[in-house]
């Protein structure tokens, strides 16, 4: 086995005998490529992917020992040490900043415009070159950047580390969900190894979603700024994807270890590694747009009975959940259906059984953009 290095970032101390940090462990070279960086459970209430970076860990000690290390990982095996401590009567609730309700995985900054700024009269026709100086201008811009309390200052930690990679993996889960792809659709079909080697049953792709999420906020600015310069050739340098593993309670080894080598196998096959990784598993699903995703929301309150398991295939009519009312003034109004409005696979749920109107009962991935889904707002917050 070989160690990483361990490094710790402190975070903005938020009130005096407070103070918080970073834990990140690096792998290989420092500035060798192919670069790759890995968190999990930036949204502090999914475990899985802490887990999984346990897993991870072990394979990438084992791989540095025997030599397998070319380029560089960086892991941050708890992204979101200021979430880990929210817990409120008893319940762990990790998605929001408790001081702000500020979602932890949106409002990352957008470097691309000031990005472009810089860039003027600094591209050429060469690609390889472009990417150098791309990074140099990101850099630049993130440094720009200001943060004024914990969780910008935490934000602002992350994309820093993550900025530069060329790819870029952020572990989080669902409710209760198969395991499932955000991407941005410049991505693929290039990434289509990533959902492959992970076993992904659905793939969703975005230009932009939305939020500012963080996979958005390191991979997007290259499609940005390739708009924003179609004359000189960038390519979309930085894969990045968030990786939704599971559901909530989807936490054993056997999954953190199956999804850990599917991570390695993917990092060899992308050079990070040296070595075989084998064959290309066959893809479970193919992309499908954020746009043709439906929520399919609760239009009532009441008792949520699924009929529908995550991974299932619905056609647009079919039954998905009833929502059921105990109360209601006759017997044969207290049972809402809830149907399809698609045709698609089921890749999420609620995991509550009581739901009010509005709430998310499922989620399911058409292959066709639907009324009333505009980029830009595509993520629930
Ligand atoms: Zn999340």
């Amino acid at each position: 086995m070989s160690a990483p290095t361990t490094e710790h970032l402190p975070l903005p101390a938020v009130a005096p005998g407070n103070s918080r940090h970073l834990t990140v462990l690096r792998f290989g070279r420092p500035g060798a490529r192919p670069k790759a960086y890995v968190q999990a459970s930036l949204h502090a209430d999914e475990i899985p992917g802490m887990l999984v970076a346990h897993h991870l860990r072990a394979g990438l000690e084992a791989a540095a020992a025997a030599g397998r290390l070319r380029g560089e990982v960086v892991l941050v095996p708890f992204a979101n040490p200021i979430g880990l401590t929210q817990h409120v009567l008893a319940e762990h609730l990790g998605r929001y900043a408790l001081e702000s309700a500020s979602n932890f995985n949106r409002h990352f900054p957008d470097l691309a415009p000031t990005a472009a700024e810089r860039l003027a009269g600094r591209l050429g026709d060469d690609p390889v070159a472009n990417v150098a100086t791309v990074r140099a201008a990101l850099a630049e811009a993130l440094a720009a950047t200001t943060a004024d309390d914990e969780v910008q200052a935490l934000r602002r930690t992350l994309l820093g580390l993550a900025l530069d990679a060329d790819i870029v993996l952020d572990l989080h889960c669902d409710l209760e969900a198969v395991l499932h792809l955000y991407l941005g659709t410049p991505l693929w079909p290039d990434a289509a190894d990533l959902a492959a080697d992970l076993g992904a049953e659905a793939t969703l792709l975005a230009r932009v979603s939305g939020g500012e999420p963080f996979d958005e906020a390191v991979g997007g600015p290259w499609w940005a700024l390739a708009d924003a310069f179609p004359d000189h050739p960038i390519p979309a340098a930085c894969l990045a994807a968030t990786v939704e593993l599971r559901g909530v309670a989807d936490v054993s080894d056997t999954l953190a270890a199956t999804d850990a080598a599917g991570i390695l196998r993917f990092l060899t096959r992308r050079g990070v590694l040296t070595g075989d990784p084998g064959p290309l598993p066959e893809l479970r699903a193919d992309a499908t747009p954020l746009e043709g995703v439906e929520m399919l929301r609760a239009p009532v309150a009441g008792v949520l009975v699924h009929h529908r398991a995550p991974g299932e295939w619905v056609d647009a009519g079919d039954p998905v959940a009833t929502i059921v009312d105990p109360g209601a003034a006759r017997l044969g109004t207290s049972r809402t259906e809830l149907l399809a409005g698609t045709s698609g696979r089921v890749y999420g749920r609620v995991a509550g059984r009581f739901v009010r109107p509005g709430t998310v009962v499922s989620k399911i991935a058409g292959a066709t953009a639907l009324a009333g889904r505009a980029a830009g707002a595509l993520l629930p917050d």
